[in-house]
């Protein structure tokens, strides 16, 4: 299962090179030709998924582990104290590469990185509507 015109693809099956980190039966790492920080590495699935949502049950259950492994390895590496895992779905979230992936960024006190956004308030209504429709989806 793989895309012709896809960069993770051609990554995949080493057309393109990359430094590799960690495979296993659903995933590879690689570190981000564009990283964040030093030790930024994408954990990247093995078959064309375009996002999260796409992924499948089987490698979506392995995700984590795989996350865990590279995740450790990453903070022992760089000595980071801290991590951020991000996993961008949709134009919109800022996904760029449309192959299911998930960064890894080792974080340090003062790294000048900032993921933070600006939190709304959110009344009481609001709270209860989006429970409401939200909960409606997962029971229909
Ligand atoms: P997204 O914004 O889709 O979550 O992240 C895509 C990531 O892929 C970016 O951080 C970008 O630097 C990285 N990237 C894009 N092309 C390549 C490539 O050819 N090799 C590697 N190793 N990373 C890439
Ligand atoms: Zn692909």
């Amino acid at each position: 299962m793989e895309k012709t015109d896809c960069i993770f693809c051609k990554i995949i099956k080493g057309e393109i090179p990359s430094h590799k980190l960690y495979e296993d039966e659903f995933f590879i790492a690689v570190l981000d030709l564009n990283p964040a920080a030093y030790g930024h590495t994408l954990i990247i699935s093995k078959s064309h998924h375009e996002n999260l949502l796409d992924l499948g049950d089987t490698a979506g259950a392995n995700f984590i582990k795989a996350a865990q492994m590279v995740a450790r390895a990453v903070i022992a590496a760089t000595e980071a104290e801290s991590f951020n895992l991000i996993q961008n779905n949709g134009n919109f979230a800022g996904q760029t590469v449309f192959h299911f992936h998930a960064h890894i960024v080792p974080r340090k006190q003062i790294d000048g990185l900032n993921f933070s956004w600006i939190a709304k308030s959110a009344p009481k209504g609001f709270m209860l509507e989006m429970t409401e429709k939200i909960t409606r989806e997962l029971n229909p």
